[in-house]
């Protein structure tokens, strides 16, 4: 049903990157042993009028706030390399992360299973995949014979704009130096479930709420920071920042990369105009910048601001890695997904259409819409590719597919040998919510908006945890 290929037109689909930046400095005779990186940014926005994702409703982009992005870093030591690639895009899916992967491998020789493909989860960038699309796109099909909305083959698009970002980024590999650590930020992110009064647990309760007892799951506080600078000049090249907390604090139809742009912004003030900030979000799936005490409104400048002044407080506090030790492990698990019968399919399908109608509740048309996620994936089992980078001695990062409960991200950390370990969410694909037992017996949104059986998450930490042991035995 897709349209064919056709150029992006107007928009503008710049690669800047790091290969200028980084070329025409001295060079430095790296030892063997010496690691290297390379950074590069691609623009991933698509044309004005293209359907935005994040909301149950059809919203087509009326302009952009600022730019999409896909930044990627390169290490390279020795034969090994690892690229980590992050998406200003609300989810990624396989059918962009696979092919991109196997391109770039071809391409650069990186290991398709050693690029780690994330998205930050900005519900201001495009809907070009999941059952929602295919509703809004059906439906534009039957009513005026094509799709107005999908001028472009972003999906095609999206995964050239990866290969050739990964390709540059490695391109621009130069011996750096990497200082990594963690600093901390509380009262910024805010655990979104809570036991009420009735017994119950809900997502979002509202702010005062009286019924509401206490919050049904932790937060993480800790922002894992990853800072390469130039051997040869010590100029801050790239930044990692990896925090939970879900990016839904702009709205509206202008594209946007949410919080993220804010944080860019503020540390190039102090790290120099051209470093490259990547911002990767932690296992947040339960976790907003709501805070219900209704003490405090938290807006997106202020949210991007104040993580930025949370990573500068720890640059000082960061560990030179002194002897770098790069190396990837992997594993598919197998993760069960929820099954649904033909009649079950037949009633989510008549649901759907009442979408934007008032006529249903909310929560049975977010289930409408998950039973028909079952139908558009095909499948009763997602192989979900887990990822674990190792940096040096203490640091690692650990990619996952889907919103993955902040409890199952405090366990892969507190499980594991490495005492920085960023977890990295919604990685090369996206099942939707990845809540723990607890939650799903608990229920609420989140457990209604998943693809996954109950214990997927408990299979991501287990093999999260084997192979992060596997790198640091
Ligand atoms: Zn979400």
């Amino acid at each position: 049903m897709r349209r064919a290929v056709v150029a992006w037109g107007v928009v503008p689909w710049f690669v800047c990157g790091a290969t200028a930046l980084l070329t025409g400095v001295g060079q430095t005779q790296a030892a063997e042993s010496a690691i290297r990186a390379g950074v590069a940014v691609a623009d991933i926005t698509p044309p004005i009028g293209y359907r935005m994702s994040g909301y149950f409703s059809e919203r087509p982009s009326t302009g952009t706030h600022d730019p999409l992005q896909a930044k990627a870093i390169v290490w390279r030591q020795g034969d090994e390399q690892a690229a980590l690639v992050v998406c200003d895009l609300c989810a990624v899916y396989a059918a962009v992360t696979e092919p991109a992967r196997t391109r770039a491998q071809q391409k650069t020789g990186i290991p398709a299973s050693h690029i780690l493909i994330a998205a930050t989860h900005s519900h201001t960038g495009p809907l070009y995949f999941n059952a929602l699309r295919e509703h809004f796109h059906n439906k534009a099909v039957a009513k005026g014979g094509s799709d107005p909305c999908e001028m472009v083959d972003y999906p095609a698009q999206l995964t050239d704009r990866l290969v050739q970002v990964i390709a540059n980024a490695q391109a621009a590999a130069r011996p750096v130096r990497i200082d990594c650590g963690t600093a901390e930020q509380q009262n910024l992110s805010f655990n979104r479930r809570f036991h009420m009064k009735d017994g119950s647990v809900r997502c979002n309760p509202g702010s005062r709420n009286p019924n509401i007892v206490r919050p049904a799951g932790p937060i993480d506080p800790q922002v894992g920071v990853v800072l390469v600078r130039d051997a040869a000049d010590n100029r801050p090249v790239a930044s990692l920042a990896v925090f939970a907390l879900h990016l839904d604090t702009t709205g509206g139809t202008l594209y946007s990369a949410d919080y993220p742009y804010y944080l860019e912004q503020a540390l190039r003030q102090s790290l120099g105009d051209r470093l490259v900030s990547v911002f990767a979000n932690g296992a947040c799936g339960d976790i907003n910048h709501f805070d219900v005490t209704g003490r405090q409104t938290l807006k997106t400048q202020y949210i991007g601001e104040t993580l930025a002044a949370a990573v500068k407080a720890g640059l000082p506090g960061l560990n030179p890695v002194t002897r770098p030790q790069l190396a990837v492990r992997s594993e598919v698990a197998q993760l069960p997904l929820r099954t649904y019968t033909p009649d079950e399919v037949a009633l989510a399908e008549k649901a759907m259409d009442t979408l934007g109608t008032g006529e249903k509740p909310a929560m049975d048309l977010v289930k409408a819409y998950e039973i028909m996620n079952f139908k558009w994936r095909k499948s009763d089992e997602l192989a979900a590719l887990v990822q674990a980078i190792r940096l040096g001695d203490d640091t690692a990062l650990v990619g996952l597919p889907g919103e993955v409960f902040v409890e199952l991200g405090l366990a892969i950390k507190q499980a594991s040998p490495f005492a920085n370990t960023m977890v990295i969410e919604l990685s090369q694909d996206c099942p939707d919510y990845v809540p723990t037992r607890k939650a799903f017996a608990e229920g609420s949104y989140e457990t209604v908006c998943s693809c996954v059986e109950p214990g997927g998450g408990e299979m991501l930490v287990a093999s999260a945890v084997r192979l992060l042991k596997q790198l640091k035995p």
